[in-house]
């Protein structure tokens, strides 16, 4: 069990807001803060690159955290600068043919799908959308059927931006393998809220950022490459850290996935992810999914129970990410009406999940993603505050 009143002694942001946005970017705990200055610090005392050599174990750490977080290896972990970056440099070192088919979710991520968009454009790709079942989530029949031997690439959304359904990712994962397709999951609101194996997921490819559910920075994120995948996917940009210049006209890519990053990068933010996953794990993944679950579901029926809110959230298994409309309200007016209680939320439009929004004729949505450190008082608070608007 998670021991709140700790989590939130770490969590000096708990004092000033109650923050329902974790799933745009959380309230940092001071550990992760206070590595990230005094990695700043250091720079400032001695100079960039003798800060990241004095700070070599740090610096290393998250490859081994995130290998951990993910039952993974260090070497099958890419650091990036956030999760978009990370996910298209695997999706890009695709070599896609005319007539390759893509299958993806009905709530996709708009960058994942402006690129299946620009993979079509580019190349002759074409895109097919695995059907929702019943609840809102990916129908696991359904795709079972759409696989044949064009379909190259299974790229899903695992928890989609705009909503609190869980897609079922191990059930894709047994079926790309029984079929050898590749599997790239976009874990990014996933990572962080509920434990994340890749070996029972069965993905190739995972990519995730830092802010959301993490607490890490912003400006940061990873990418884990199954070994038997990284020397298949040629990195779509390379340099001289993905690649040695071993000979006037040759080039070699490194054997790890390194080869996925660029040599410059944000070296405290690096350690500041380090310190945010090894805070994660420290609490356990099944305790902070079993409390933000719960602390989610609590929302949902205080929601409901209010006129004129209606909860839209969809599937059967359900996370952390709330979402709801009001009859006479817009989601931007709800945004602003909680803010001036110091609630925060944000609003999610159709551009980020335009097929799902559009299916159910909905433009924006009020999104509230409580934490482990939130409580069932600022809950209850807000949906206070949300009966009287
Ligand atoms: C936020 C988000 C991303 C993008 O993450 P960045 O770190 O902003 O690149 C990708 N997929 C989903 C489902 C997201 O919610």
């Amino acid at each position: 069990m998670i021991d709140v009143e700790r989590v939130r002694a770490d969590t000096p942001g708990v004092e000033r807001v109650i923050h329902l946005n974790n799933a745009g970017s959380a309230l940092p705990p001071r550990p992760v803060h206070d590595a990230m200055v005094r990695h700043l610090e250091l720079e400032l005392a001695i100079g960039g690159y003798e800060a990241a050599a004095a700070a070599k174990a740090a610096v290393d750490r998250p490859y081994a955290a995130v290998a951990e977080l993910l039952n993974a290896k260090p070497h099958e972990i890419a650091m990036v600068e956030n999760a978009t970056r990370g996910w298209d440099m695997a999706f890009y070192a695709f070599r896609f043919q005319p007539g390759d088919r893509i299958l993806t979710t009905h709530a996709e991520y708009s960058s994942n799908y402006i690129a299946y968009l620009q993979a079509h454009q580019r190349w002759g790709v074409e895109v097919h959308v695995i059907p929702p079942d019943g609840d809102g989530a990916l129908d696991v029949e359904a795709l079972e059927r759409m696989v044949d031997e064009r379909v190259k690439l299974i790229s899903i959304t695992h928890v989609p931006t705009n909503g609190g359904l869980v897609n079922p990712a191990a059930a894709v994962g047994r079926i790309a393998k029984r079929h050898g397709i590749p599997f790239l999951l976009d874990a990014c609101q996933s990572a962080g809220q509920m434990p994340l194996d890749v070996e029972e997921i069965g993905c190739d490819m995972l990519s995730a950022t830092a802010r959301k559910f993490l607490r890490g920075p912003r400006g940061f994120g990873f990418l884990y490459v199954r070994d038997s995948w990284i020397k298949r996917l040629e990195p779509p940009l390379l340099d001289l850290h993905a690649a040695t210049w071993t000979a006037p006209d040759r080039y070699d890519i490194v054997d790890d996935a390194r080869r996925f990053e660029n040599w410059e990068r944000n070296y405290a933010a690096q350690i500041g992810m380090g310190v945010a996953v090894d805070y994660a794990l420290a609490l356990g993944l099944p305790a902070i999914a079993e409390r933000v679950c719960s602390l989610a579901e609590e929302l949902r029926q205080r929601l409901a129970a209010i006129p004129g809110v209606t909860v839209r959230d969809l599937g059967r298994q359900r996370c952390g990410i709330v979402t709801f409309t009001h009859d006479r309200l817009t989601p931007e007016e709800i945004k602003t009406a909680l803010a001036a209680h110091r609630i925060q939320v944000s609003v999610s439009t159709i551009t980020s999940t335009r097929l799902d929004m559009s299916a159910r004729d909905l433009r924006a949505l009020v999104r509230a993603s409580p934490h482990y450190y939130t409580t069932s008082d600022e809950l209850a608070l807000t949906a206070e505050v949300l009966r009287t608007l």
